[in-house]
């Protein structure tokens, strides 16, 4: 498979220059120097009461204080005097709508004429995102190998996706609905960044171990007033790992998965789960890999027509028409569809896991469905291994 977007990483390299720490205005400084460098710079912000992307143009625009509460059904962003910036569990919103946005125009033609529309990045400055966790950063990855690096390219992600900065930070505040430690993909960053920042607060006094993953991230870092990170610093940071892990609720047990999917498609939780779903398709929308799209042509009464682009959901019953209806016309085999693909197939499909346990299907799901319930559901009843343990041992 074409490696069209080579991922920067934690080991090696620039990767292997020792971590730094800055404090509050050496992150200001990151920001500033990333703008100053022609990026446009996005990150966390406080959107409709929830954690959202947006652009920034620097600290003052971090969501400092802000805390959030998930648990299956809900979610409850929250104020507070602290000084922490990165004190919340990912929202609703993800990476995926800044590479992948929820609509847009493929074409456009006239009565006359077609008229091309132009690739979305054209003229536009390449994007930086600071801040994000590092089960974004993987779900980017695995979006990467759909629509960048497969068997077929699609231009549109691929230009969005060129030249991306990433600074992500480490998740010291996870919700209950998180499992990335099943996944493996935090709360810890290993790979695919040029900076990895930490947040340490101790006594009021907030500041931020960096590590280096890219030349890129390295002269960024180079700009900025930093200091040798300390043994007193490192430590700090595997204390923020370590109770980022006890506060993770249930994972699910990855070990054969996709056989144990496979060998239940008959299994009678789908009929359970299956009378509790809407089959609204919000679990896919908020999905940071659910990356299925459907296309529509649109005709105005002056003759222009567009083709459009938007987000799809498997849990349309639309989406597996093939000819003379379709082919998963009840719930059941639509959750079934979703949850076998993500957990199973897409490791067949594209070599990865489709699922970084974020957790946002359960906290956005709107009569609570738990993932991780339903794959221990059907585990245990076919005589193995229910719930994971607890990733700090609690
Ligand atoms: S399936 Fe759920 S937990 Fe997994 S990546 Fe998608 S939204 Fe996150
Ligand atoms: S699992 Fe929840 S979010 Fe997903 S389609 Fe069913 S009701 Fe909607």
């Amino acid at each position: 498979m074409p490696d069209l977007f080579p991922q920067p990483g934690g080991d090696g390299g620039a990767g292997s220059k020792p971590a730094r720490v800055v404090d509050r205005a050496g992150l200001d400084a990151v920001i500033r120097s990333l703008q100053s460098r022609g990026y446009r710079t996005v990150g966390p912000t406080v959107r409709d009461r929830a954690i959202s992307l947006a652009e920034i143009s620097g600290v003052a625009d971090l969501p400092q204080g802000w805390h959030d509460s998930q648990s299956p059904g809900s979610y409850r962003l929250t104020p507070g005097a602290d000084l922490e910036i990165f004190g919340w569990a990912v929202g609703a919103d993800s990476v995926k709508r800044q590479l992948l946005p929820p609509r847009e125009v493929v074409w456009r033609a006239g009565a006359q004429d077609l008229v091309p529309h132009e690739e979305p990045a054209a003229g536009l400055a390449p994007l930086a995102l600071v801040g994000v966790r590092p089960c974004e950063v993987a779900a980017l990855g695995i979006l990467d190998r759909v629509l960048g690096g497969g068997r077929v390219t699609d231009p549109r992600y691929a230009s969005r996706r060129e030249g991306l900065f990433i600074c992500t930070v480490e998740c010291g505040s996870p919700a209950s609905t998180c499992f990335c430690t099943s996944m493996g993909t935090g709360p810890g960053a290993e790979s695919g960044f040029d900076l990895a920042m930490t947040e340490i607060v101790e006594e009021d006094d907030p500041r931020y171990l960096v590590r280096v993953g890219s030349d890129r991230g390295a002269a960024v870092l180079d700009e900025v007033e930093s200091q040798p990170a300390t043994l007193r610093d490192e430590a700090a940071r595997q204390e923020v790992l370590a109770r980022a892990r006890t506060r993770m609720g249930h994972g699910v047990v990855t070990e054969g998965l996709p056989e144990l999917l496979e060998r239940n498609l008959e299994n009678p939780r789908w009929d359970q789960v299956a009378s509790r779903c809407l089959s609204c398709g919000n679990c896919t929308q908020v999905c940071p890999t659910c990356f299925c799209v459907s296309v529509e042509d649109i005709t105005d009464l002056a003759g222009t027509v567009e083709r459009r682009r938007r987000w799809a959901s498997c849990f349309e019953v639309g989406h597996s028409y093939i000819h003379g209806g379709a082919v998963r016309p009840t719930t059941r085999s639509r959750y079934r569809q979703w949850a076998t693909h993500k957990l199973g197939t897409w490791h067949a499909q594209f070599g990865t896991s489709g699922c970084v346990g974020c957790g946002r299907c359960i906290a956005w799901c709107p009569v609570g469905i738990d993932l991780r319930e339903e794959v221990s559901a059907i585990r245990a009843s076919d005589g193995m291994r229910a719930l994971a343990p607890r990733p700090g041992g609690g």
